[in-house]
């Protein structure tokens, strides 16, 4: 087994006293971890997993879903996580698109999980958290049709802990992770164990991982940032990961410092709610040696707040379909290049082209596209390497427009799909945001481009003022405009209480325009 499913056999072997999960105060050791993959794995083959088949996984922040994708790993099953905030039908949808043969949910989750199933979405389900009803039956894969789940404890109570050795290889499918759907319908993007292992070595280089490394997971795990880019490079190189159930600011402090956190990834949106919560100022943040911010546009206040706590503060940029890692800024380059998300990982490659897909200069905004070992299959039930997605020399389109200055460091500018033209000139609304992120009265905010008869379209803002703030449209007009060109400037402000975002904490612009 090259995959995944053989990292707790290796580590197991390598490091079997060290601790390589945490979760609400109790921990596993890659010993233990191993032994209980093992046992799992097992228990697939009993429930009749073969190769190549998906096992969905529907629940919150858990060891669990660490040990399922490595049991899958290890049987050669394809890894489906599920995004927890999504609508019954819009789980059905995936469901029904990846045709899981098992699907396993966390305690939250059961009523979800027996929709689908009633439903004819998926054919079985386990159970993660328990959650029997008296006199119900239970036992490991005895489940008869229409009795409730198999409980997952018992599962793996039910198996001996004896080494399984499926033929798996790099190029065979790890995951299917389904995209954010900040854009539109979440697409199932096929991830090798190549794929994942290539992420993982980069992420190695670019942030340095050691041994000693402690890494708190509070963004939700069924996301490439949380699950590819923290919990598996951190259990590649042997040390803890810190699993938070949920992110709650107040939460995140207590575990950084009870736990002695060496390293955090959040959405830009995280970090904000945590530098805002009211312990912030005294907390203890010296175990930290690196925060990582990226999934969004990092704004310039976020990363000046974290900065001047003498904390270093870097930016990545990735997505599913990379595996995620594609640009990091290493912490050298932190300040000096602070707004860049640094260049591109070590085995990756990555450029900023013209619609002709040829180089852009220096400053020169344009499609970034990437090439490498961590670029995806294809997505899942398109064939691989889509034409929409890839060029014909193979460099996978990211919808994402960026610049690179004269030392190659790349900023990412916005979305090309939520860039819009004002009287012939592009805007892209992150640049408009940044700007307004730095008014004091402004807690959050988000800029649409909006038709209008005599420019084409312009910028609206959607405004949520901090507590017992007083901005005015005007005040924040009169701001924008002292901070950028005439056509930026949004012609319409509105105030909002909240501003829609989805699990990943990205703004769902879609949602925004639907208001108007
Ligand atoms: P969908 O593809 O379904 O619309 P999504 O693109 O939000 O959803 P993800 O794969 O989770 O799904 O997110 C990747 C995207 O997040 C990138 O394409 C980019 O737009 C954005 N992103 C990631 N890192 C950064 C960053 N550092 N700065 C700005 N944007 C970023
Ligand atoms: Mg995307």
């Amino acid at each position: 087994n090259e995959g995944l499913g053989s990292w707790s056999a290796r580590r197991a072997r390598t490091s079997p006293e060290r601790v390589a999960v945490v979760h609400e105060g109790a921990a596993l050791t890659y010993a233990e971890l191993h032994a209980r993959v093992l046992r799992l794995a097992w228990a697939l083959r009993g429930l009749g997993v073969r190769t190549g088949d998906r096992v969905a996984y529907l629940g919150g922040n858990h060891p669990a879903l660490l040990e399922t994708l490595l049991a899958c790993g290890t049987v050669g099953a394809v890894f489906v996580p599920l995004n927890t905030r999504l609508a019954t039908p819009e789980l059905d949808t995936i469901v029904r698109d990846c045709a899981p043969a098992l699907l396993f949910h966390g305690g939250d989750h059961t009523g979800p999980a027996a929709e689908l199933r009633a439903a004819g979405a998926v054919p079985q389900l386990v159970r993660v958290a328990g959650t029997a009803e008296r006199g119900e039956d239970d036992r490991a894969g005895t489940a008869p049709a229409g009795a409730t789940a198999p409980a997952y404890e018992e599962l793996i109570a039910a198996h001996e802990p004896e080494p399984l050795d499926a033929p798996v290889g790099l190029d065979d499918v790890c995951m299917i992770m389904y995209t954010s759907g900040t854009t539109g319908r979440p697409k199932g993007a096929m991830l090798t164990h190549g794929n994942i292992t290539w992420n993982c070595v980069n992420v190695l280089l670019d942030v340095d991982i050691t041994a000693d490394e402690v890494t708190l997971v509070t963004a939700p795990m069924f996301h490439t940032a949380a699950l590819n880019m923290t919990c598996l490079p951190t259990l590649l190189k042997g040390a803890r990961v810190v699993i938070a159930p949920r992110f709650d600011p107040d939460l995140t402090l207590d575990l950084i410092e009870s736990e002695g956190v060496t390293w955090m990834f959040g959405v830009p949106a995280m970090f904000n709610a945590l530098s805002a919560a009211p312990r912030w100022a005294e907390a203890d943040l010296s175990s930290i040696r690196i925060l990582e911010a990226g999934g969004a546009p990092v704004p310039d206040t976020t990363i000046a707040t974290y900065q001047k706590r003498g904390l270093t503060f870097l930016q990545g940029y990735g997505m599913t379909e990379t595996a995620p890692g594609v640009l990091f800024l290493g912490a050298a380059d932190a300040v000096r290049k602070a707004g860049s998300a640094g260049r591109p990982s070590f085995f990756t490659d990555a450029r900023v082209v013209r619609p002709d897909l040829t180089p852009a200069d220096p400053h020169e905004p344009g499609e970034i596209v990437v090439r490498g070992p961590n670029v995806m299959l294809g997505y899942w039930g398109r064939g691989a390497g889509t034409p929409s997605s890839h060029t014909t020399d193979g460099w996978f389109r990211t919808g994402d427009v960026a610049v690179t200055d004269e030392d190659g460091y790349v900023r990412i500018v916005d979305r090309v799909k939520d860039m819009y033209i004002s009287g012939g000139e592009n805007v892209y609304p992150a640049e408009v945001e940044n700007v307004l992120h730095e008014h004091p009265d402004i807690a959050d905010c988000a800029v649409i481009g909006v038709p209008d008869d005599r420019w084409g379209e312009v910028g609206h803002a959607v405004v949520v003022l901090s507590e017992r703030a007083g901005a005015t449209a005007d005040d924040l007009a009169d701001h924008c405009r002292r901070h950028l060109a005439g056509y930026k400037v949004p012609k319409s402000f509105a105030f909002a209480d909240a501003l829609p975002r989805n699990a990943s904490g990205k703004l769902l612009k879609q949602r925004l325009r639907h208001t108007l």
